[in-house]
């Protein structure tokens, strides 16, 4: 089988039944509850050892390629290096199925999986294992992977986890910088989440969607008690930035705790606002490819944009009922900060003046994610993302220039696995500009957020 045979044979949506689902770790939280409504499914789902593997990924790779897609490959090759190693002779590469997905647009994501996969194929023992690929075109459609009649509902409970992924990571952003006794706030999110992956195991095949809430709630009511209500508030922090990098810990060189250190409290950009945003980006494609044909008066392609618009439009409209409904339990106890809504994030960029959803990339959803801190009133800005990501780079040629005119403390991180001697007395810079900001917003009054 040559190369791209193997791409269209061993790339692809396919089902997931009897097969081990290698999930690879973003987010902790997010990753952790994705696998956990798998299993909820009958699938047998395992997220993989993060980093461990990150030097195989750098061995197999040339460097030009950009940092997540390093992670990913050592991810999966120390994982079958491994089950090789204690399965021996039992060992079939065939058993598992590595999970990646992929987006389309100017951006090198959706070459990932087909550099894995040729990398796979040139390993011994490993080119067997197939890889199971999800792309944002469809708005991750998942056709294939499972029986027609799961498949919306699935999708549906994999949403949710997602979005309680996202509760629980704000929790820990707004109960570490504020509690009593140190780790407290990190050993209280790892024994949440762990019992959250449960709940969405047990029920989310079930659709039993407000006992999942009412666990979650639970747990939010008692994680006021980590919090010293003396400490007074400290300066917000919104961070944006590409994806993997942002929610991956160990390749940001955990940054949220470092800029913690230096006296600040972060949020950050949400998992959910970029399934979110896929939905709207096809929906926007689906109404500009309707109004053409229409203009065309090509009735055949007229009606199948429309029904693409229409399946998107709900599937949105569902996605933003299911997060308010979480959102609004979970800030009966904890003053957690709203995620932002896609259509808020476009205004944000002023009409295109800024920036297109039209170009496609995350720098949209960065851009407008970061003005929409500065609305909030948040005391400063940071930028994270793999050294050399496009959208990224895009994203900062903008917002800087445009922060600096607002006054806003902003700074760019950016990260590929070495350490950055000076990355320390920038965040303390930035942090104290940070705080200054925080003292003179709140002697103009302002304490929104
Ligand atoms: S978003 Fe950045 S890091 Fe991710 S694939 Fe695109 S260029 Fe690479």
């Amino acid at each position: 089988m040559d190369q791209f045979e193997s791409l269209k044979a061993k790339v692809g949506k396919f089902s997931l039944a009897n097969k081990t689902i290698l999930v690879p770790e973003m987010g902790r939280s997010s990753s952790s509850l994705v696998a956990a409504s798998m299993r909820s499914f009958g699938i047998d789902a395992q997220v993989m050892e993060t980093y461990k593997g990150l030097q195989l990924g750098k061995q197999y790779t040339s460097g030009k390629e950009c940092f997540p897609c390093q992670i990913t490959l050592g991810d999966v090759l120390h994982h079958l290096e491994r089950e090789k190693e204690l399965l021996g002779e039992s060992f079939n590469p065939e058993n598992y199925l590595y999970f990646m997905a992929e987006s389309g647009g100017p951006c090198r994501f959706g070459m990932y999986n087909k550099l894995h996969r040729i990398i796979l194929d040139s390993m011994d023992g490993f080119s067997k294992t197939r890889i199971a690929s999800l792309t944002a075109e469809d708005s991750y459609s998942i056709g294939g992977l499972m029986k027609p009649e799961l498949r919306t509902h699935f999708r549906r409970t994999a949403y949710v986890a997602i979005v309680i992924a996202d509760i629980l990571d704000r929790m820990l952003w707004h109960t570490r910088p504020y509690e009593k006794e140190k780790g407290q706030a990190q050993a209280y999110y790892e024994k949440t989440l762990d019992n959250m992956c449960v709940a969405v195991e047990i029920h989310g095949s079930k659709k039993r969607f407000q006992r999942i809430y009412g666990i979650l709630e639970e747990a939010l009511g008692k994680a006021q008690d980590i919090v010293n209500p003396k400490i007074p508030p400290k300066p917000l922090i919104g961070m944006v930035g590409e994806i993997y990098l942002r929610s991956h810990t160990k390749s940001n060189q955990d940054l949220i705790k470092l800029l913690e250190s230096y006296g600040g409290e972060v949020v950050n950009a949400s998992i959910a606002e970029w399934v979110n945003y896929v939905s709207y980006d096809n929906m926007q494609k689906a109404k500009r490819k309707a109004i053409l044909a229409l203009r065309e008066r090509d009735l055949k392609s007229l009606h199948q944009h429309l029904r693409n618009w229409l399946s998107n439009r709900i599937e949105l409209t569902y996605q933003y009922l299911r997060m308010d409904q979480v959102y609004r339990r979970a800030k009966k106890h904890l003053q957690l900060y709203e995620d932002h809504k896609i259509d808020k994030l476009e205004k944000q960029l002023d009409n295109g003046r800024l920036f297109s959803f039209q170009v496609g990339t995350e720098a949209g959803l960065s851009i407008g994610g970061a003005l929409e801190y500065c609305r909030h009133g948040f005391d400063g800005i940071v930028n994270v993302f793999p050294f050399t990501c496009m959208p990224s780079t895009m994203c900062s040629a903008v917002l800087k220039p445009l922060l600096d005119r607002m006054q806003v403390p902003y700074i760019d991180a950016a990260y590929d696995g070495t350490y950055q001697p000076n990355l320390e007395a920038i965040v303390r810079t930035f942090m104290y500009q940070a705080a200054q900001h925080q003292k003179k917003r709140l002697a103009q009054g302002n304490t929104r957020h």
